[in-house]
C-alpha cells in the first residue's frame, strides 16, 4: 500500500464510516409485472395515456393495452390508479467515486452507497463524467453481474483538459495535498498536443468508456483552458471511435466554441455568465444538448450563503452526519476552501439571476435540455438531486413534458444509440418509475416514488432506521 493510500485508509478509519449502505435490494423474482390502470408517459413524445395496463415479462416490456385484461398467472400486480408510469430516470452527469460530504468532513467516498442511492431515487441509468476508469469499469461489472445493486453505468473516465486546467485548481483547493495529486492523476489527463489528445481518446475508448469528457473553462478564474485545436483533434478521434463528447463549460463563448467543435453535450452550460441572443441562436441551431446542473450549482450557492437545506428525499438517502455538516452553520464563506474556489462561487452567485432566462432561452432556440446533477458532490445528494434538477428546469419555464423527455428518452439516446432503454414501448428494457400523481401537471410528483423497476426486476426500497423520522 502506498503512503497516500495508507493515509486515505487511516483517515477513513479514524473519522469513522457510518454504515448507511442498505437503501435497496433486488426484489423477489416475478415472472411478470403488471402495472394496471395507470397514466402512462412512455417518453416517446409529450403525451401521456390514461387507463393503460403495462405488462413486463423478464427484462423487457411485453405489452401496453387499454386496462381490463386478466393478469398472467404468477404476475406481480401493482395498481396504477392516480399514479403515473414513466421510464426509469437517466442522470447524464454523475461522479460515482465522489461524496456529497463537504471537504472539511473528510468522508471517504462510498460508491456502493451512491449506486444504491440512484436506484432508490428511481434513477436507473447514470453517466459518470469524470473519474478513475479502472474503478468505474469494475463497478459496472459488479452491477452487471448482480454482485451489487445499482443503475446501468456509462462512463467517460478521466476528463481531458489543458495542463493545469479544470479540475486541477478546484481539486487542489478542496482536497488536502498529497491526496489532491492522487485524485487528479485518476480523474484528469493533461493534453498538450493533438497526438496526445487522440491517444487519450483511444485509452478511454479501450477502457470501456461510452463518452469522452473534456473541460473548457477558466476555473478557477484565470486557469488555463484547453486549446481549440486540441479540442477539435479530440472530437475527431472520438468520432472515429464512435463516442460522443461531453464538455464541461460554464460560459457562453466556451459553450459556442465547444458546440462548433462538434461536442454533443454541454455539462453545466451557461450558468457562469450571461447568454446573448446570438449565442443562443448558434447553440440552438446546432441542436446542442445541455445539462445545466442547476440544482448542484444552486446548492453550492446556498451552501456559500449558509442556506442549504435537505429535503425529504435527501434525508432518506444520505448519511445524517453528512447532512448535519452541510446544514449546521457550515457555510462555505467561513471555510477554508481556497481563494480560487471562493472567487468561482462569487462569480456563480453574481449570475444567479440570469440562470432561468438563459436556460429558457436555450430551450426556445432549439437546444435540447437534459437532466444531469454532477452528484454526488458537495451538497448534491446522489439520486435525490435529479428530482431537484427536474423541478429546477421546470422553474425555468421549460414545459414539464420537455423536462421529463430530457430526464428519460432524450438522455438515453445520447448514451445509447441502439435505443435499448429510455422509453416504455414493447421490446424495450423495462426500466420503470411509478409515482404518485402526475408529473406532467406537477413536476415535484417525480419524487413521490411508489415503485422502481430496473431491467424487469423490482427494486426493494427501504429507508435506514431513524431516517423516516428525520424525513418528516
Ligand atoms: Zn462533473
Amino acid at each position: 500500500m502506498s503512503r497516500v493510500a495508507l493515509a486515505v485508509a487511516l483517515a477513513g478509519a479514524t473519522l469513522g464510516c457510518t454504515d448507511y449502505r442498505e437503501l435497496v435490494r433486488p426484489g423477489p423474482e416475478a415472472e411478470s409485472i403488471l402495472v394496471r390502470d395507470v397514466c402512462l408517459f412512455p417518453a416517446t413524445g409529450p403525451e401521456c395515456f390514461e387507463h393503460v395496463d403495462v405488462l413486463v415479462r423478464g427484462a423487457k416490456i411485453e405489452s401496453i393495452r387499454p386496462t381490463g385484461a386478466e393478469p398472467p398467472p404468477g404476475a406481480f400486480v401493482v395498481s396504477g390508479r392516480g399514479r403515473t408510469l414513466l421510464p426509469g430516470l437517466v442522470d447524464v452527469h454523475v461522479h460515482l467515486l465522489a461524496s456529497s460530504a463537504p471537504p472539511w468532513r473528510w468522508a471517504l467516498p462510498d460508491p456502493e452507497h451512491n449506486l444504491q442511492a440512484y436506484l432508490y431515487a428511481g434513477v436507473t441509468t447514470v453517466c459518470d463524467l469524470g473519474g478513475p476508469i479502472g474503478d468505474l469499469a469494475d463497478l459496472r461489472e459488479e452491477v452487471e453481474s448482480g454482485e451489487i445493486p445499482g443503475p446501468r453505468i456509462f462512463y467517460a473516465g478521466p476528463m481531458l483538459t489543458a495542463p493545469g486546467g479544470h479540475p486541477t485548481g478546484v481539486v487542489e483547493e478542496t482536497v488536502p495535498w498529497p491526496v489532491s495529486s492522487l485524485v487528479l492523476s485518476r480523474i484528469a489527463r493533461e493534453i498538450e498536443t493533438p497526438e496526445e489528445g487522440a491517444r487519450a481518446v483511444d485509452e478511454v475508448a479501450d477502457g470501456g468508456a461510452g463518452v469522452v469528457k473534456v473541460a473548457l473553462d477558466d476555473l478557477p478564474p484565470g486557469a488555463p483552458k484547453l486549446d481549440l485545436d486540441l479540442l477539435r483533434a479530440i472530437v475527431e478521434r472520438a468520432r472515429a471511435r464512435g463516442l460522443p463528447v461531453a464538455a464541461h463549460v460554464r460560459k457562453a463563448p466556451d459553450a459556442v466554441a465547444a458546440a462548433r467543435a462538434g461536442v454533443g453535450l454541454l455539462a453545466h452550460g451557461v450558468l457562469g455568465g450571461p447568454l446573448g441572443e446570438d449565442e443562443a441562436r448558434i447553440l440552438g441551431s446546432l441542436r446542442i444538448r445541455v445539462a445545466p446542473t442547476l440544482a448542484s450549482v444552486e446548492g453550492y450557492v446556498a451552501l456559500f450563503e449558509g442556506e442549504w437545506k435537505p429535503n425529504a428525499l435527501d434525508r432518506e438517502i444520505e448519511d445524517p452526519g453528512i447532512l448535519a455538516d452541510l446544514t449546521t452553520g457550515t457555510d462555505l464563506a467561513t471555510r477554508e476552501v481556497g481563494p480560487g474556489f471562493t472567487a468561482f462561487l462569487y462569480e456563480m452567485s453574481d449570475h444567479r439571476a440570469t440562470w432561468a432566462s438563459s436556460v429558457g432561452r436555450l430551450h426556445e432556440a432549439g437546444a435540447v435540455l437534459l437532466a444531469g446533477t454532477d452528484s454526488p458532490l458537495l451538497g448534491a445528494i446522489p439520486g435525490a438531486s435529479l428530482h431537484r434538477e427536474i423541478r429546477a428546469l421546470g422553474e425555468c419555464g421549460i414545459p414539464p413534458a420537455e423536462v421529463l423527455l430530457g430526464a428519460t428518452s432524450r438522455a438515453a439516446s445520447f448514451l445509447d444509440r441502439q435505443g435499448r432503454f429510455g422509453t416504455i414501448e414493447p421490446g424495450r428494457i423495462a426500466d420503470l418509475l411509478l409515482v404518485e400523481g402526475n408529473p406532467l401537471v406537477d413536476l415535484s410528483a417525480t419524487a413521490r416514488i411508489v415503485l422502481v423497476v430496473k431491467e424487469g426486476r423490482i427494486v426493494e426500497r427501504f429507508v435506514p432506521e431513524g431516517r423516516l423520522e428525520a424525513a418528516k
